[in-house]
């Protein structure tokens, strides 16, 4: 009897993460490798937000199971978080909680694919999204961005590859991996697009809060009632609060499907961990000051590493806008050094310089490699004079 399903054996692993734990084993040999693989701030979590989990175990709320969709307390903080930053207020039944918006992310495609739906991914995208969809028998349709369109999708793009099974978009900015942040008329063309054939937006906006050197984010989702209503956003509090062990994920859109979603998180993990749920209503509605003091850090990182990477021969970066990644385009890299695969150049960068990055090939991406700066300055200063060492070498 072959033990594992089909559908776990035609799963990747998540590359962030196996690139994290390949950088973390050989630190733990004892090689000096410097870790620019997953994207998690460095900073720990805001102390406010510390105190306010640690009182919600001292005070014994944090013993229960909670409502399995979320803690009313919270659906309430979304809620008022949103209506500071999106400028609309979700009700409660807007609103789901869940473990990471990971799997939220995943409650989404449980709850909206019928085998051979298709979802539109832009390339490059986020790792973990077109294996989600697979494994709920759904198809991703990738449509290819470049550095060219500053890696933005357009309407063509979406109208030419549309069909009658085409359930949804997605849509990521500030975009991990290219730190592009769409603007307002472009994301009026998409949302209207959607609207006007009825596919789902799935607005991951997860980076909303990390905008750098006057970038906006716009929230599709404020656009218009209607794109709303054909909306669901997933947000959370890992990256702009320093949060991401707590698995805190939100969903936020129309009754029906934050219902659908509510019943898989009932039925697979129960609520999120409540303590976790304390924590995350200090986070949105507590003092915002330290998600101020990290985005300007991580700012200051980019401003000064941006143009030093520009400096590595063959390195090819656009500026990002927002999140904390670069996305180096190295084609001619990877021509000097005799590589043709991006994933073998990522490979001999981490064992000949010490620098670990995260292929494209995850992200959809043969010509580019990620580089997170959500390190320290030194580090990332060290880490682009060893990749400028490696490839004058
Ligand atoms: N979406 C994007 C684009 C991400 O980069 C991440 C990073 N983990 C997530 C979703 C998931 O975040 P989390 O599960 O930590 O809330
Ligand atoms: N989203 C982060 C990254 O892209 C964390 C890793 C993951 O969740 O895959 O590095």
């Amino acid at each position: 009897m072959t033990v594992l399903s089909q559908r776990v054996l035609e799963m990747e692993e998540s590359v962030t993460l196996a690139a994290g734990a390949r950088a973390k084993a050989l630190k733990a040999e004892g090689r000096d490798i410097l870790e620019l693989t997953l994207g998690q701030p460095d900073f720990v979590t805001p102390k406010n937000i510390q105190e306010a989990a640690i009182a919600s175990i001292e005070n014994g709320k944090a013993s229960f199971y909670t409502i399995a969709s979320g803690l009313p307390e919270l659906k309430d903080a979304v809620s008022q978080h949103f209506e500071q930053f999106y400028g609309y207020k979700p009700a409660p039944n807007n609103i789901v909680v869940g473990t990471g918006a990971k799997f939220l992310l995943y409650a989404f495609f449980a709850a909206v694919i019928n085998p051979g739906d298709e979802v539109i991914i832009p390339t490059p995208y986020w790792v973990s999204y077109a294996d989600q969809i697979k494994m709920n028998e759904g198809c991703p349709v990738f449509v290819t961005t470049t550095e060219e369109n500053d890696f933005k999708v357009t309407v063509d793009q979406l109208e030419a590859v549309r069909t009658e099974k085409t359930k949804a978009i997605l849509l990521n900015s500030p975009s991990n991996p290219t730190g592009m942040v769409y603007e307002r008329a472009e994301l009026e063309a998409i949302g209207n697009w959607a609207v006007e054939h009825d596919v789902l937006i799935l607005a991951d906006d997860i980076y909303g809060r990390l905008v750098y050197n006057g970038a906006e984010f716009i929230p599709i989702s404020s656009l218009s009632e209607a794109i709303r209503k054909q909306t669901l956003v997933i947000n959370g509090v890992s990256k702009a609060y320093a949060m991401t062990g707590w698995r805190v994920g939100y969903a936020v859109g129309e009754p029906e499907l934050i219902a659908a979603m509510a019943k898989i998180v009932s039925q697979t993990t129960s609520n999120l961990t409540a303590v976790s749920q304390y924590a995350a209503i200090e986070a949105l509605i507590g003092d915002q000051g330290s998600v101020e003091e990290m985005r300007i850090a991580f700012e200051e990182r980019l401003n000064t590493i941006y143009p030093l990477l520009c400096e590595v021969p063959g390195f090819e970066v656009v500026k990002p806008q927002g999140a904390f990644y670069l996305f180096p385009n190295v084609k001619k890299a990877m021509e000097m050094k005799g590589y043709t695969d991006v994933t073998a150049f990522t490979d001999a960068i981490l064992e000949e310089a010490g620098v670990a990055c995260v292929t494209g090939a995850g992200f959809g991406a043969s010509e580019n490699i990620r580089l997170s700066y959500a390190t320290d300055l030194d580090t990332l200063k060290e880490a682009v004079q060893r990749l400028k060492t490696f490839m004058e070498g």
